[in-house]
């Protein structure tokens, strides 16, 4: 099973070892990239080989805390994990503005999702979609019984929402199934429910049954997060002017909106990544809601209040779980968690609100003042010094050098590192 093909078959049944080896091959890794990818740090390799399939390694990302927020007068430490500079920084500077003027406000709808089964081949889809609600209690009945620890928690299939939907293959008929989750993200409950009430649904509408899964745009788990900043701590009436105009141009525009809603998901799935949610969900909830009204938008809104102070609000899908899902299995997802000492995933999904609210504050702040780059660039002086192989302090030398002649690239900050350390070396 070596040599330069990517049909493996079988692959999957290997150990880690045997996988990297056949991985190594193809792709000609040393010794010291196969060692890399096998080092194991805060993931053992045997948990994440349980995780998802076909694992030859684990990848670590930084893991740090963004600190100041206040929300509903509970003070959290929020962990955050991504790749990109000056987010952490981004989002503990805002909610040390949004604090000075008492900090983020949140409620939501609760921890409901949506599960779709799509029925095809009905000649009165109308009157289908009758029958359906007429044999409402029952389908709810058959689809709690799936799940009796759910319902024991108080939640599980509430009601039932049905459409008819016109598609390119003619109209179809699409019951929603409604089912309060708890504090799972609840795809695989949902799934199943929506999988068990199938056969009867067929029976009762004459119709043939295709999908059976839950809708990401889950907009009866919303979330909504606000606060007020006042003019003197953002930087006087101008700056709030600024920052006004610049959600307009977003809540106008969808090339605009796709960018300023990407500052809100950054501090959101960076959360996400911390706790081990399922960032793609949360992430295609919150654009399929963005764009609920036929034309992509903001997802939050910025105004003026009376006193010249600004006001925000956010409102976004929020599908989090503290159970199910990588969030008891990654060791680190557990102690994040813990970190952020939220009690329900409702809460979990109140408090990423309010980050996503801190996230936009900055990002518009910067925006509407001094520019966005200038902090990103320093930030990114400082990982190209790190990468042509400054260390300690001679970093912030190389830094403060590429930042002031406005050179901020790799070849200067090699030629940095080099000039910098031989003077060291002489000296
Ligand atoms: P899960 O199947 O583990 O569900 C949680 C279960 O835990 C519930 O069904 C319930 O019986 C039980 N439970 C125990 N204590 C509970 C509590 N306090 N609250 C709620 N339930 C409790 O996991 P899940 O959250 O249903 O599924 C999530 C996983 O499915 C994620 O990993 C996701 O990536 C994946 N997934 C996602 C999609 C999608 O988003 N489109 C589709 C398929 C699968």
């Amino acid at each position: 099973m070596s040599g330069r093909t990517s049909r493996l078959p079988g692959f999957y049944k290997l150990s880690i070892d045997e996988r990297l080896k056949i991985v190594s091959d193809f792709a000609e890794l040393t010794e010291e990239e196969v060692s890399t990818l096998k080092k194991e740090g805060n993931l053992p390799l045997e948990v994440a080989d349980r995780m998802i399939e076909n694992v030859v390694g684990t990848m670590a990302y930084p893991f740090a805390v963004a600190v100041n927020f206040l929300i509903n007068g509970k003070d959290y430490l929020v962990p955050m994990v991504l790749e990109e500079p000056s987010v952490v920084a981004a989002a503990s500077h805002a909610a040390k503005l949004i604090r000075e003027s008492g900090g983020i406000k949140t409620t939501s709808t609760g921890p409901v999702m949506i599960g779709q089964v799509q029925v095809v081949g009905l000649e009165d889809p109308f009157y289908a979609k009758m029958l359906v609600y007429e044999h409402k209690q029952e389908i709810l009945n058959l689809a709690n019984e799936q799940d009796p620890i759910l319902v024991k928690l108080g939640g599980g299939a509430k009601d039932l929402d049905i459409r008819v939907v016109d598609s390119p293959k003619g109209p179809m008929l699409v019951v929603h199934l409604i089912v309060d989750v708890r504090d799972a993200m609840g795809a695989n409950a949902v799934n199943t429910m929506c999988e068990a009430v199938a056969p009867l649904i067929e029976r009762i509408t004459g119709g043939r049954v295709y999908l059976r899964i839950l809708s990401n745009l889950a907009d009866k788990r919303l979330v909504r997060a606000w606060c007020k900043v006042k003019k003197d701590v953002i930087g006087g009436e101008e700056v709030v002017d600024g920052i006004v105009l610049a959600w307009a141009f977003a809540a106008a525009d969808p090339y605009r909106a796709a960018t300023h809603n990407k500052g809100i998901m950054n501090g959101i799935i960076a959360v996400a990544l911390a706790t081990g949610q399922d960032h793609r969900a949360i992430e295609a909830g919150a654009h399929a809601y963005a764009a609920r009204s036929g034309q992509y938008t903001s997802l939050s809104t910025w105004e003026k209040d009376e006193n010249g102070d600004l006001v925000v609000t956010l409102e976004l899908p929020m599908q989090v779980c503290i159970v199910g899902g990588a969030v008891r299995t990654h060791p680190v997802a557990k102690i994040a968690l813990k970190i952020l000492g939220v009690k329900t995933a409702t809460e979990l999904a109140e408090v990423m609100g309010a980050v996503g609210l801190a996230q936009n504050l900055a990002a518009l702040r910067a925006l509407a003042t001094e520019g966005i780059q200038k902090g990103h660039m320093r930030l990114h002086a400082r990982n190209l010094a790190v990468m042509a192989g400054a260390k300690g302090e001679l970093i912030d030398k190389v830094v403060a050098i590429m930042v002031k002649e406005g050179k901020i690239r790799f070849d200067r900050a090699k030629e940095l590192v080099e000039q910098l350390s031989k003077q060291e070396g002489s000296s």
